[in-house]
């Protein structure tokens, strides 16, 4: 039966790719309905080329159509930014229905609340993060009850060999050259600052229902090995690939079939794979990460808003590398939470909170 696929974010990078994807199995998926955040002219083009029954975008349409968008569909791919989405998530998992998850803020910010609508409804989250596909791969067949540790893998992002000098006067558009993956410049910036493994750890946590204690990250600057399972008798489980983001978005939509792919095939031959331990004091971001999740409710969502603010300040070359774990830790520590783990809580505690960074930023909030 062909699945009726439902893209949010569509013209983004993981939007994409996703088409690529269903462009390539068009026997098993049909595009039914398309958003895009702002860009109508590729959004019109894509609806046309796919067939959409429904397209509209964030912008002119409101983010209610996002909603609209679940509504008919088997499979919800969420590549949109932000926590635009999670209503939409909320609704399509009320409904039963499959999310193909490739946004980390919807896990981060709203894990608890996400968790809760996992355990009263039937529907399913299917990751589209490499690293979690690849834990999701490697759990397969096995207990959980069993699993030692996690092992995220990270490319180590574009400074990942710059010294502590270098990185005080490093520059985002340094960081733009990102070496391995094709990705947007927020998640370039997140990866050359490490907060996007930090992230990936709580989304670990909430997809695999493992306490982060039990979550470590190791440098692997080829990403070949997308991240690993280690079990109670010392047997470690890794999932490899060439990377190339249309593997973990197919293993959501196809799962638990495996079905043919446009992915080079890897060859290991003559092939050096490395692994490091990261380098904390050059990458506080993760830490941060960690000490937000044990502070727990919506102190993870506080670090997210505080971090959004910190990236775009960093690209318009407003505040230093640096600058960006200081700020988040100060925000963390100084801000006063008064709202609720709701959906409303959590959309106004991102607004809140961007406005306090940006007013800690400009010097107009002070903290003793
Ligand atoms: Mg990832």
């Amino acid at each position: 039966m062909i699945k009726k696929i439902a893209l949010l974010g569509s013209t983004g990078s993981i939007g994409t790719q996703t088409l690529q994807v269903i462009k390539d199995n068009k026997n098993l998926y049909k595009v039914q309905s398309l958003v895009a955040f702002s860009n109508v002219e590729i959004l019109s083009h894509q609806a046309k080329e796919f067939g959409a029954e429904y397209f509209a975008t964030i912008s002119n349409d409101g983010i209610e159509c996002l909603e609209k968008a679940v509504d008919g569909v088997d499979l919800v791919v969420v590549a949109t930014r932000g926590m635009v989405a999670l209503k939409a998530v909320l609704k399509a998992l009320e409904q039963g229905k499959t999310v193909a998850l490739a946004n980390k803020e919807t896990l981060v910010c709203g894990g608890e609340i996400v968790k809760e609508y996992l355990n009263k409804y039937t529907g399913k989250i299917y990751t589209v993060d490499s690293e979690h596909s690849a834990i999701w791969q490697c759990l397969e067949g096995n207990k959980k009850s069993q699993v030692k540790r996690l092992v995220l893998t990270a490319s180590g992002g574009a400074f990942r060999n710059f010294s502590i000098e270098q990185l005080k006067t490093a520059k985002a558009q340094d960081a733009l050259k990102h070496p391995t993956w094709d990705m947007g410049s927020k998640i370039t910036i997140d990866s050359a600052t490490m907060m996007n493994k930090g992230l990936e750890i709580i989304e670990a946590s909430y997809l695999f229902d493992i306490p982060q204690e039990k979550i470590d990250v190791v440098i692997h600057p080829q990403s070949i090995v997308h991240s690993m399972v280690e079990y109670e008798d010392g047997s470690v489980m890794a999932q490899m690939s060439n990377p190339d983001m249309r593997l973990p978005i197919q293993y959501a939509l196809s799962y638990p079939d495996r079905i043919t792919s446009n992915v080079s095939q890897l060859d290991l031959i003559g092939k050096k794979l490395e692994f490091y331990a990261p380098d904390y004091n050059k990458f506080k971001c993760m830490k941060l990460c960690r000490k937000a999740f044990e502070m727990g409710g919506l102190y993870p969502a506080v670090l997210n808003a505080a971090n959004d603010v910190c990236v775009e300040e960093y690209l318009k070359d407003k505040i230093s590398f640096f600058d960006i774990p200081d700020v988040i830790e100060k925000v963390l520590q100084s801000y006063q939470i008064k709202e609720q783990m709701t959906v409303d809580g959590l959309f106004a505690i991102d607004r809140k909170v961007k406005e306090y960074t940006k007013k800690l930023i400009n010097g107009e909030i002070t903290i003793v």
